[in-house]
């Protein structure tokens, strides 16, 4: 789809204020080419520069982050927080820790957070955050100073009632834990509900764990019931093997699917037998190592290929659970042709916008990061619910919590697209139903 002229002028200025910045720009097309249909509905969201607006982050903020490493060295990172709309409630949205970080990634995750984060209904505006620090080989003792570096410039910007960091790529219970300390033993406040992802015993919630990849397992089940069909018996490959693809991989077995392969950044296991996700688990949560180790450690005939494409491997369903466009226009075709019938995204914008309209075009039911894998995000408001309310509730009750929010997510995307007379494009209607639910707020609030 091509952006509509009226639109055109937003994205220049988008181009224009951010030069460079590919994976933003490449963020806010993809919105803005879905919504000329709304504003030919609608001309009064094009007043007051709606559109300009939700294309501007409210507040940027980069920062030093200096810390000491184990060889008494000093070293020196870069910290973001780009707060980027607050209509629906305190900002909320990830930290990443990886050496690709860079404003611009922070401003594209954080954008398309701000969407998400509408379509789960919850009262949560957007934001994200992160370093360009690489945790890969650093000691427990590295990683705890880094966390504390960053938390004694971050604490001053967030808040639960002002904004709420979780985890993402490379900050997991471990990380929040460290900066959850550091941001108690500064503020001298036992504040819970100022940060999300943390463990069971210190204020956070049953199933946030698992709620990224659960959620995106039950999105795609939801598409899949549209057309009469279920995960039951389906092969399925899940990229990565870090939080979120760990537990898609669980969902996905407990709905009857066998997982055939997996990956890491450095290669790819294939297991004709199906994903062993203890040893997976094992060797990713225990043991903190490659998954390489897969090879090593599994009886049976698993094979390790270094450097492969994951995407190689026949699959009735796909689901990009590792990082922002890690699926191309090939990868696509090379799906296609093996019959794949389902993409379910798991990280935020795996699959790039030539790979997303090959699979429109071959009817491949396309499940877009910002619906599908809202889960995660949702489970953070349900841990804010129960850290405001000084409550904690099982497993069972909150998993039944994420499960009604995943399918109003999967309705409200489909009920939209049908209304725009697009049915079956969840690109649009997660589009436009997150945007229409955030330019609302933000008209009633004022300029
Ligand atoms: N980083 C996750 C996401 O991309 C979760 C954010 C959160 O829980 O605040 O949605």
């Amino acid at each position: 789809m091509a952006i509509d002229e009226k639109l055109e002028p937003v994205m220049a200025e988008v181009m224009r204020r951010n030069p460079g910045e590919t994976e933003f720009h490449q963020a806010t097309r993809e919105v803005l080419e879905s919504l000329g249909v709304v504003l030919a509905r609608h001309p009064d969201y094009a007043q007051d520069a709606l559109l300009e607006r939700i294309c501007e982050p409210e507040r940027q903020i980069i920062f030093r982050v200096p810390w000491v490493d184990d060889d008494g060295c000093v070293q020196i990172n870069r910290g973001f927080r780009v707060e980027f709309n607050s209509a629906l409630g305190p900002y909320k949205g990830g930290l990443r820790f990886h050496p690709s970080v860079s404003l611009g990634i922070v401003k594209f995750l954080g954008f398309e957070q701000t969407f998400k984060n509408a379509l789960t209904g919850m009262p949560i505006g957007g934001g994200k955050g992160g370093s360009d620090f690489n945790p890969r080989g650093r000691s427990e003792g590295e990683i705890m100073r880094f966390c504390q570096s960053l938390m004694t410039e971050l604490y001053r910007h967030i808040g639960e009632y002002t904004d709420v960091p979780a985890g993402d790529i490379g900050v997991g219970q471990r990380e929040i834990g460290f900066m959850f300390g550091q941001y108690k033993r500064i503020t001298n406040r036992y504040e819970s509900g100022v940060l999300t992802g943390k463990g069971l015993r210190w204020g956070g919630s049953r199933v946030r764990r698992e709620a990224t990849g659960y959620g995106t397992t039950y999105f795609v089940q939801s598409m899949l019931a549209t057309k009469g069909d279920s995960l039951e018996g389906k092969r399925v490959v899940v990229s990565g093997s870090g939080n979120v693809a760990v537990y898609t991989m669980e969902k996905v077995i407990q709905f009857g699917g066998k997982v055939v392969a997996c990956s890491d950044s450095n290669g790819i296991v294939v297991d004709e037998d199906g994903i062993d996700l203890d040893l997976v688990k094992e060797i990713k949560e225990v043991r903190r190592e490659r998954i390489s180790t897969y090879k090593k450690l599994r009886k049976g005939n698993a094979t390790y290929i270094e450097d492969g494409r994951i995407w190689t491997v026949p699959c009735d369903i796909a689901m990009p659970s590792a990082t922002q466009n890690e699926l191309n226009g090939a990868d696509a075709k090379a799906l296609i042709g093996n019959g794949c019938i389902a993409v379910g995204e798991g990280a935020n914008m795996p699959t790039t916008p030539e790979a997303v309209r090959l699979f429109q075009k071959a009817g491949v039911l396309f499940a877009p990061g910002k619906a599908s894998n809202a889960g995660g995000v949702a489970t953070s408001a349900l841990e804010m619910q129960q850290n405001a309310s000084r409550d904690s509730w099982t497993f069972e009750q909150t998993e039944a919590r994420l499960a009604t929010i995943m399918a109003a997510i999967h309705d409200r995307c489909a009920e939209t697209a049908d209304d725009y007379g697009m049915p079956g494009n969840y690109v649009a209607g997660a589009n436009i139903a997150g945007f229409i639910r955030v330019s609302e707020a933000m008209r009633a609030l004022g300029v």
